[in-house]
């Protein structure tokens, strides 16, 4: 087996991608933060399936994190990515020590989240906020933000959340320069963001939404689900289990109103021993809240709950008659 060519550096990527192209081969695109599960390794399965060729990138991303989440304790496992991405078909993969240009007043929170973690990990070491006026001229500036559909649901509770996986997300695009991209709907808001934002912005880049890998008991598989103590990995099985209840219920009618889907997945978290961040009924086309009747709607319930420290991220969408 193979293992894929290692690029480090964005004209190196942006090379190989390139030459890709001039031999008229389509470049399929699996963004991720490492630590790879059966989750990811599905995208460049599917990636495989559609491009003649696929590159992957595993780089943890400081500009989506906040001061006090867990970018200095992500999990991190290089080699063994390598391995699974290597038998999954992935041919390259872009590991950049950084993305963003060192130095001054970046302005924000993603700029002081970078700065933040860079000073738990040496990434993106520099990036302080007002450092110096030569720091100012070098510093990164220019942040993407998709207004409405990055609000509610995960950006409740992590505002800065959708500026930082919108930026390095067109930077990596940018770079790799792919046809089509792979995106988990387990991050369902995050899915239909960037799909909005590559719309918007005419990113000639498929977006593709692909379905939640799960384990055996339910759980949706995570880089987090690591962090979890023995204890709270079977505890937080009651996600799933809340979600799966709830649509088979809303689906052969014994629940047909929103608030009430959204209370009883809600409760079940809860007394499964979950922290409920938020659980939230939507359109799952525009991520609208939806209220009363269920009937005739495209629903998304999405949930997001805390294990101890470790916060997890699940949902269900299914189509009322
Ligand atoms: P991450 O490494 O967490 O940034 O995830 C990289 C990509 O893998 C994102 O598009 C995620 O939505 C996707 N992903 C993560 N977990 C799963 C899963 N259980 N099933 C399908 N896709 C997933």
């Amino acid at each position: 087996m193979a293992m894929p060519q290692v690029f480090h550096s964005k004209e190196d990527m942006r090379a190989w991608s390139r030459a890709r192209r001039r031999e008229g081969q389509t470049i399929g695109f699996v963004p991720t933060m490492g630590y790879l599960h059966d989750g990811h390794i599905s995208l460049v399965k599917a990636a495989c399936e559609r491009c003649d060729v696929v590159a992957a990138s595993i780089y943890i991303n400081p500009t989506q994190f906040s001061n006090n989440e867990d970018f200095g304790v992500y999990p991190r496992s290089e080699e063994e990515d390598l391995r699974k991405l290597a038998e999954a078909g992935c041919v390259a993969v872009f590991m950049p020590p950084t993305l963003y240009h060192p130095g001054g007043s970046s302005g924000g929170g993603g700029a002081a989240a970078a700065a933040a973690g860079a000073a738990g990990s040496g990434v993106d070491a520099g990036m302080v906020v007002g450092a110096s006026e030569e720091a100012d001229l070098e510093a990164h500036e220019t942040w993407v933000t998709v207004e409405r559909l990055s609000q509610g649901l995960c950006a409740k509770s992590r505002p800065h959340f959708f500026r930082g996986v919108c930026t390095v997300v067109s930077k990596l695009f940018h770079i790799v320069e792919p046809d089509a991209a792979f995106f988990g709907c387990k991050d369902y808001q995050q899915w239909r963001v960037i799909e909005r934002m590559a719309r918007d912005l005419d990113m000639a880049v498929e977006v593709v939404g692909m379905p939640i890998v799960r384990e055996a008991g339910g759980l949706a598989m995570s880089s987090r689900n690591a962090l979890l103590t023995a204890e709270d990995r079977k505890r937080c099985t009651c996600i799933s289990r809340a979600l799966f209840a709830a649509r088979d219920d809303a689906l052969r009618g014994a629940l047909t109103d929103a608030a009430a889907l959204q209370a009883r997945v809600a409760a079940a978290v809860a007394a499964g021993g979950g922290r409920v961040d938020y659980v939230e009924v939507a359109d799952a086309r525009t991520l609208r809240p939806l209220g009363g009747a269920l009937s005739g709607r495209s629903v998304l319930v999405a949930v997001a709950a805390f294990f101890g420290s470790v916060r997890l991220i699940d949902n269900v969408d299914f189509e009322v008659a």
